[in-house]
């Protein structure tokens, strides 16, 4: 019998991947680790997005590769994003790995522990998590001129939404209770397999699963999101009203080049109608500083944009130069440490506006759900609010109650420190 330590790379969609493998290797009566060192085998789930996550799959193969050479694991498989972005040059590097998976192959895995074929995306969780992710299509028909994800993981497919329910309903009995939807562009989602966008016929169809409390929709492209989908936000409770827009930029000239459609004014007044219609609507975003031909005035512009649109969160990335993309190819590339600098300066901004609209929850009651106890302190429990997505927003620390992982509590917001909300427990809500 084979333990595996799954090392998820890269975003939640890949960690749908990772689940669907830790489905696979229980299923054909292999051995889950949640640690590196109670394993014998690895699987590292690659994520290839950009430079950075090519060095630092380096520096982790490097890593278990040592290992494998010291006999110390037995096996060691990588799959994933890689395979299709210089994985040529990864196998050259590392003949210690044992097989190299094409991307979401999982027959071919299957085949590997020795298991009949079956081209299932059941899942089992990596952990015990109160949330699950549900990828809803896969690759992308957009043409961002900065991405590598349409030449990494192809065109858009959606996945029926008879096999989303089906998905969901089995994740709700592993214990989730926020359902989160994630694609390269959720907008379109169905465009490929209904001829229409069916985000709405998915989210009403999901909405009907009593176990989730939450829904959320992450990764909205503004160019394709439809106004009269707000009156899903009035119809579904279970729907938040948590609006992820990444943007990018708001500079016309800039936009263009990047292969978006809507300006700077066309997102803001999106924003704008969203609001008007649902008051309590939070905004996130994400946007990269230093693409070719960014001016300062441009950084400027940014900042001015983050303070009038009240993100209440935004990532914001140094533009990375990606080879085989369209974006490499223009003039007036910026120099990496100005786009960094400008990158801090827009965060700058935008922190201060995340303070500023979560002050505003200090002395309130919210539903909070329990993400994590500490093991060592079990006074220390994490959650998060209505509008704080795993891992990229903020958390709301609990304290008092001993609630437990996946409970949604009432908590009474107390203080704000940094940006993490702390609050007492009132009561559980069930
Ligand atoms: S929408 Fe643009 S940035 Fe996002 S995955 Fe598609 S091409 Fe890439």
């Amino acid at each position: 019998m084979k333990t595996f330590y799954i090392e998820s790379l890269g975003c939640p969609k890949n960690l749908v991947d990772s689940e669907t493998f830790a489905y696979i290797i229980k299923r054909s009566g292999n051995q889950l680790a949640t640690d590196a060192e109670d394993a014998n085998h690895i699987l590292i789930n690659t994520c290839a997005f950009i430079r950075d996550a090519l060095t630092e799959l380096d520096d982790i193969l490097s890593y278990y590769a040592t290992l494998k050479q010291a006999e110390e694991i037995a096996g060691l498989v990588v799959t994933g994003c890689v395979m299709n972005r210089d994985a040529e040059e990864f196998i050259r590097c590392y003949p210690e790995v044992d097989a190299w998976i094409p991307l979401k192959d999982f027959a071919t895995f299957e085949r590997y522990l020795q298991e009949p074929v079956s081209n299932c995306r059941h899942r089992l969780p990596l952990d015990q998590v109160s949330y699950s992710y549900l990828r809803i299509s896969d690759g992308c028909d957009n043409r961002c001129s900065y991405c590598t994800i349409p030449s990494i993981r192809g065109g858009m497919k959606s996945m029926p939404i008879p096999n989303l329910y089906a998905e969901a309903v089995m994740m709700a009995e592993h214990g989730a209770k926020e359902l989160i939807l994630v694609a390269q562009d959720t907008c379109n989602y169905g465009l490929d397999i209904y001829g229409k966008k069916a985000l709405p016929e998915l989210i009403v169809r999901l909405h009907e699963i009593p176990q989730y409390r939450w829904i959320r929709v992450m990764y909205m492209h503004p160019d394709h999101f439809e106004l009269e989908w707000i009156d899903l936000y009035h119809k579904y409770p279970k729907l938040l009203p948590y609006f992820e827009f990444p943007i990018q930029h708001c500079c016309a000239h800039i936009l263009k080049k990047m292969g978006r459609i809507k300006d700077g004014n066309e997102i803001a007044a999106l924003i704008s109608d969203i609001r008007n219609a649902i008051p309590e609507a939070v905004f996130r975003t994400t946007l990269i500083t230093g693409f070719p031909g960014e001016t300062a005035n441009d950084v400027k512009a940014l900042c001015r944009f983050v303070q009038d649109t009240k993100f209440l969160y935004a990532g914001v990335f140094a533009y990375s130069p990606e080879a085989g993309t369209a974006a490499i190819e223009l003039p007036d590339q910026i120099k990496p440490s100005t786009a960094t600098n400008r990158k801090y300066k827009v965060l700058n901004c935008q922190s201060k506006i995340t303070e500023s609209l979560l002050e505003q929850y200090i002395g309130k009651k919210l539903p909070v759900l329990v993400d994590e106890i500490e093991p060592h302190d079990p006074d220390t429990v994490g959650g998060r609010a209505w509008f704080n997505a795993p891992d990229i927003d903020g958390i709301v620390m609990i304290g008092g109650g001993n609630p437990e992982i996946g409970q949604m509590v009432e908590v009474e917001i107390a203080d704000l420190i940094g940006l993490v909300l702390v609050g007492r427990y009132i009561r559980t809500l069930e």
